[in-house]
């Protein structure tokens, strides 16, 4: 790991969201079995784990962010399995506990949520560069409670700027709209594709997060600046290296 004696200048911290404040996909399995759990409750006659599977074939054959899982899985069961009963019920089911499980259990690693509270204390412009759809993105900015301790004007989702990961033309359209230099940004992400590649492309110092998810066993073209497991770490590198301090060390 890079520690020079001088401090390097440093003028923004920019975020990724999913797998990187929190496990997605730990919570996406919890919030799925929910619903599967209560659309059976609903009286849907089918085996618990042949329902999951159902679930995952649709998931993977229209993609995660596809609007009606739980009716194409209706439609997919033989009709015994839905014989008598409402299937817009069973859907409803399915997603009120989907949504009630989201909205219980969504929240950042305590680490993060710590080193964020602590990063709103520096001189840092604290932004999020996303990938997702506007409306999902933007709303776990304000359900992982973290909007207060980011820059408002420094939050960027991919659907919304029209540019996608990996596409290195997203990150530098935010050094561009913000006046950035870019080996003064610092991105922190856990795909090593879409996050670490394109920035160091762009000349951004990277972190790449490895602590869970999908990308932690993946390897990308290039090596990130830094590797973490947890935000800890990732503070101790910007007190350590780039010599950053926060009201709160007070
Ligand atoms: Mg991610």
């Amino acid at each position: 790991m890079p520690n020079d004696a001088t401090p390097k200048p440093l003028d923004a911290l920019f975020l990724d969201i999913d797998d990187t404040l929190f496990s997605t996909s730990v919570f996406a399995d919890k919030a799925r079995r929910a619903a599967l759990d209560a659309m059976i409750r609903a009286g849907l006659r089918v085996d618990r784990e042949v329902l999951r599977r159902e679930l995952d074939e649709v998931i993977s054959e229209f993609s995660s962010n596809f609007g009606s899982h739980f009716d194409k899985v209706i439609h997919r069961l033989p009709v015994e399995a839905s014989a008598g009963l409402n299937p817009a019920i069973l859907v409803a089911a399915g997603v009120v506990a989907y949504h009630e499980t989201k909205w219980r259990e969504l929240k950042v690693y305590d680490d993060a949520y710590e080193v964020l509270r602590w990063l709103a204390g520096t001189k840092l412009i604290r932004g999020i560069i996303s990938l997702g759809l506007t409306v999902k993105q933007a709303e776990k900015v304000i359900r992982l409670k973290i909007y207060e301790f980011l820059t408002p004007g420094a939050i960027y989702f991919t659907d919304q700027i029209g540019i996608n990961k990996p596409n290195p033309k997203l990150y530098q359209r935010v050094l561009d709209d913000l006046g950035l230099i870019a080996n003064r940004v610092m991105y922190v992400g856990d795909n090593p594709r879409n996050d670490i590649d394109p920035c160091n492309e762009v000349g951004i110092i990277t972190v790449r997060n490895r602590r869970s998810g999908r990308h932690a066993q993946t390897d990308g073209n290039t090596k990130p600046t830094y590797e973490i497991r947890d935000f800890y770490e990732l503070r101790r590198i910007l007190q350590t290296d780039f010599g950053v301090t926060s009201t709160t060390d007070l």
